[in-house]
C-alpha cells in the first residue's frame, strides 16, 4: 500500500509555519510499514489543491491531508478532495450533534456560526473521525479503490486523531502486521552507534533496525513483520539481545514513552535521594527537565540559577579564590558549584553547569561551546568537560542532555 501526504496551507508555503505535521505523519507511516513516495505542500487555492489531489490519486492508494478543514471560506480541503474523488457531501447527524456539544461547553464565550455547520457535511462515500480537541472532524473517503484521510491542521488535533483512529484504520488495511521495539541509547555518538550496528543493518531482512538520532541520544527501532505479537517478539528478541550486548549500560530504556529524565527521577526516587542543581549557562533548564517528570518533587526540593560570579559565591558557596584563579568556566568552579548546591539545599546529589554558550564571550583558551559539568554524590565530586559546536540555543540544550547523561552515569557508578 502506497500513501501520499498533502499538507494544505499558504502559511506553510511561506515558511510562517513549519510543516511538523508532515514530519510526524511520515514517521508514523514508516512505523506502520506503509510506503510513502511523495509529500506535497499546497496553498489555500482550489485549482492547485484539486490538481495535487488528482495527481496523488493516480500514483498512490491512499492520500492523507492536513489543514483546511476549518469553518472559514479559505478552508477548502474537504470540498475539493470530495469533488476530485467523485463523491458528494451530505449532512452527518452525529457530527452535527458533536459540534453542538462542543459549543455548549463555551456558552456565552463562543457561539456556533453558520460556517460551523459546514463542518457537519460528510462525504456520502465515507465517514467522520471525531475530533476531541476541536470542531473540525477528520474525514475518510473511500471511492473506487482509492482512499483519502483528511485531518485538521492544528498538530495537537491531528496527532490525537491519527493515533486514536487513523492508525487502527491503516493497520486494518495493511496485510502485513508490524511489531516493533524501541531501544534508547544515551552517551554514544550517532556515528559510533551506526558503526557498531553496521553489520546488523547490512544483513537485516526481518526484523529491520532503524536508528533515529536525537540530541545526545540514539534510538534504535527494531521492527518485525509477523502474523502475531508472539511471532513478532520471537523475531525481535534475538536482535534486541545483540544490541543489549553491544551497548550495555548505555541503554537507558526499552520503553518508547520513557525519557532520560524519567529514568533519572526513578533512579533517585528508588534510592531515596534528593538532588539540587546549580546552573550557570543552562539557567535552570536542567532543573526544568527533571521537573518535566510527574513525581519530581520526590527528589527535587530547590535549585539555583547562579549566572553571575557573585551568585555563585553567595548562593552555592564557590570560593572567591577559585573564581579568581580559574574563572567561572572551569573544572574547579563546576565542582564547587555541584558540591555547594547539594550543601545549600541539604540534598544528596548536586549537579552543576558552567560554560560559554556564545555567540560572544569566547577566547582562544576558552572558546564558545566550552562547558564544565559537575556532579557531587556520596562525598565525591566528578567533573566532565564538553566542547560543543552549536549556536547558543543548541549549546544550552546539548549541555542539559549531557548533564543528564553524566548524572545517570554517576548514579549507576559508571564513572
Ligand atoms: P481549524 O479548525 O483550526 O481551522 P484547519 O484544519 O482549517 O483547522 P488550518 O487552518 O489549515 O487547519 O491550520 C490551523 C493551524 O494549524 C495553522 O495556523 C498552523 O498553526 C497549524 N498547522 C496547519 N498545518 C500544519 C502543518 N502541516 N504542520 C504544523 N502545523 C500546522
Amino acid at each position: 500500500m502506497v500513501a501520499e501526504i498533502i499538507c494544505v496551507g499558504t502559511e506553510l508555503l511561506m515558511g510562517n509555519t513549519v510543516n511538523t505535521n508532515a514530519a510526524y505523519m511520515g514517521r508514523r507511516l514508516a512505523d506502520l510499514g506503509i510506503s510513502l513516495y511523495y509529500q506535497t505542500v499546497v496553498g489555500d487555492n482550489v485549482e492547485r489543491l484539486a490538481d495535487t489531489v488528482k495527481t496523488a490519486l493516480k500514483r498512490s492508494d491512499i492520500i492523507i491531508t492536513s489543514g483546511g478543514l476549518g469553518p472559514t471560506e479559505d478552508d477548502l480541503t474537504k470540498e475539493t478532495v470530495v469533488e476530485a474523488m467523485g463523491s458528494e457531501l451530505i449532512e452527518d447527524v452525529h457530527t452535527r450533534r458533536r459540534i453542538e456539544e462542543f459549543f455548549s461547553r463555551f456558552k456565552g464565550i463562543r457561539n456556533v456560526t453558520v460556517n460551523n455547520w459546514k463542518q457537519a457535511m460528510i462525504p456520502k462515500d465515507g465517514f467522520a473521525i471525531d475530533n476531541d480537541n476541536g470542531t473540525a472532524p477528520g474525514i475518510v473517503v473511500e471511492k473506487d479503490g482509492k482512499r483519502a484521510i483528511l485531518l485538521p491542521g492544528p498538530p495537537h488535533e491531528m496527532k490525537a486523531m491519527f493515533e486514536k483512529d487513523v492508525v487502527p484504520y491503516l493497520e486494518k488495511l495493511s496485510t502485513d502486521k508490524l511489531y516493533s521495539k524501541m531501544i534508547k541509547i544515551a552517551g554514544v555518538g550517532e556515528s559510533n552507534v551506526e558503526t557498531e550496528i553496521l553489520d546488523l543493518i547490512d544483513n537485516q531482512t526481518n526484523p529491520t533496525i532503524a536508528p533515529y538520532a536525537k540530541m545526545g541520544e540514539v534510538h534504535l527501532r527494531i521492527t518485525a513483520k509477523a502474523a502475531s505479537r508472539e511471532e513478532g517478539d520471537a523475531l525481535i528478541e534475538p536482535m534486541a539481545d545483540e544490541i543489549r550486548k553491544r551497548f550495555g549500560r548505555n541503554i537507558y530504556t526499552e520503553d518508547e514513552s520513557v525519557n532520560l529524565e524519567d529514568v533519572i527521577v526513578e533512579l533517585l526516587t528508588k534510592e531515596h535521594l534528593s538532588i539540587a542543581t546549580a546552573e550557570s549557562c543552562t539557567g535552570g533548564l536542567i532543573a526544568g527537565r527533571l521537573i518535566n517528570v510527574a513525581g519530581a518533587s520526590n527528589c527535587l526540593n530547590e535549585s539555583y540559577v547562579t549566572y553571575s560570579n557573585e551568585a555563585k559565591e553567595r548562593l552555592v558557596g564557590v570560593s572567591h579564590d577559585t573564581l579568581a584563579a580559574h574563572g567561572a568556566v572551569s573544572e574547579e568552579t563546576a565542582m564547587e558549584m555541584a558540591a555547594g548546591a547539594a550543601k545549600a539545599a541539604g540534598a544528596d546529589v548536586g549537579i552543576s553547569s558552567t560554560g560559554i554558550a556564545g555567540p560572544g564571550g569566547g577566547t582562544p583558551e576558552k572558546p564558545v561551546g566550552l562547558v564544565y559539568l559537575g556532579v557531587s554524590y556520596k562525598g565525591q565530586t566528578y567533573v566532565r568537560r564538553l566542547q560543543l559546536r552549536g549556536n547558543r540555543e543548541n549549546n544550552r540544550n546539548h549541555t542539559v542532555e549531557f548533564a543528564l547523561i553524566f548524572l545517570r552515569d554517576v548514579l549507576l557508578g559508571n564513572v
